[in-house]
């Protein structure tokens, strides 16, 4: 093992050249890497191995970590450093992942993120862990200027979207005279089309905060089919438009569907799923809406047993394009239906703040199935 301290291609007498030359090749790549390589004994008392990033990324020297391995500490910024052991002596079996700040001895600061592996032996037994360490500023701050770009947008759009709206209720209420049916459908109309605006700003400003980890997430417990209920009765006159027949089917058992979450963002996801579905859907097909407590090994992931299932006989959706499904701005069919392909990725950062997550199957010409599926209550508020 300290033939790995040595320069590359030191070597040892002993070892047969095949192993040489391997982990010849081992160093070159790994000194080649912008991401800091590292191996160290489990109670991390020995370093065995750690590439030349750790040099770049935290501004010290490897002597000094091969001297103390837990010296990469003293390159973490002060208030992440607990919290950074922490992580590390209490890993899962699985090993762990942590974004932490190094503060470089010239006082430049790098967000490193990082990853270790337990490496077991012939046992099962841990006795080495590995890890990987990128440097992820630059990446950051690119999507902090991003952040900062959609929060003053939002709020420069928002307001004077607010003040148009205003003036516009004061016209509908008649305040300057009587309006005539054609003013009124024309004002009605314009308010429409200001809220559709207001709604994906909300969207929008609601994808940054998931993304920057700031969503607020209020739980309550609540039923899950009476959720579900209040959306399907709200798209009931849109479905009826389109000819659209729209149902729900819930379980008979009344209390299978209770459920620990935040109401009113499951609403928002179910809700998005109906529109798509009643969007999309040619006129006289069927969207239905059914909400189910299933089986554990029939749920996706391990706890999320209530699934919300939203079934259209729709156009569907080709096979090619669902990798982009739930990526901003996506849309297959820009003329086919009012929408601004926000909706989905909204719904699966939504899903994943409340430990849910969201699957579908689609088939053009046949329909599609999205699937919101949610820890049940009773594992939740155990878990709380
Ligand atoms: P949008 O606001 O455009 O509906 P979404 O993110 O909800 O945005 O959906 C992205 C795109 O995926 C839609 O523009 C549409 O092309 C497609 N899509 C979503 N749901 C369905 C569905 N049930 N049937 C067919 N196409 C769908």
């Amino acid at each position: 093992m300290d033939t790995r301290r040595r320069a590359p291609g030191s070597g040892t007498l002993e070892a047969p050249r095949d192993s040489l030359e391997g982990e010849g090749r081992f160093l070159q790549i790994t000194q080649a890497l912008q991401d800091v390589v590292v191996l160290c004994s489990s109670d991390f008392t020995q370093l065995l191995f750690v590439n030349a990033a750790y040099e770049r990324i935290w501004g010290r020297t490897r002597s000094e970590l091969y001297a103390n391995p837990l010296a990469f500490l003293n390159g973490v910024h002060p208030e992440d450093r607990d919290r950074v052991w922490d992580v590390l002596r209490n890993q899962p079996p699985s090993g762990a992942e942590l974004e932490f700040r190094v503060v470089r001895p010239d006082g430049d600061l790098r967000w490193v993120w990082a990853r270790t592996f337990p490496v077991r032996g012939r046992y099962g037994d841990v006795y080495r862990f590995a890890g990987i360490a990128e440097d992820v500023t630059e990446r950051k701050q690119v999507l902090e200027s991003h952040a900062r770009l959609i929060r003053g947008f939002t709020h420069d759009v928002k307001n004077p979207l607010g003040a148009a709206d205003g003036l516009l209720t004061l016209l509908e209420m008649g305040l300057h005279g009587p309006l005539s049916e054609l003013q009124s459908d024309t004002v009605g109309r314009a308010r429409r089309g200001i809220r559709t605006a207001l709604d994906l700003i909300g969207q929008l400003l609601d994808i940054e905060r998931a993304q920057s980890g700031q969503l607020q997430i209020m739980r309550e417990h609540f039923d899950l089919g009476e959720a579900a209920r209040d959306v399907v009765g709200e798209f009931a006159s849109a479905a009826h438009l389109k000819d659209l027949s729209l149902q729900l089917v819930l379980p008979a058992e009344t209390d299978a569907l209770l459920i620990y979450s935040d109401r009113a963002r499951v609403r928002q996801i179910i809700a998005n799923l109906v529109s798509n579905g009643v969007k999309y859907t040619q006129a006289g097909g069927r969207v239905s809406v059914r909400v189910a407590a299933v089986e554990e090994d029939e749920a996706p992931r391990q706890g999320r047993r209530l699934a919300v299932v939203v079934e259209d006989n729709g156009p569907g959706i080709p096979a090619d394009k669902q990798h982009l499904l739930f990526r901003e701005f996506t849309r297959f069919s820009p003329n086919a239906a009012e929408g601004s392909g926000v909706g989905l990725a909204i719904s699966e950062k939504l899903a994943l703040a409340l430990d849910g997550t969201i699957t579908f199957k689609s088939v053009v010409g046949v329909g599609s199935v999205f699937t919101l599926w949610l820890p049940s209550d009773r594992r939740q508020s155990a878990a709380d």
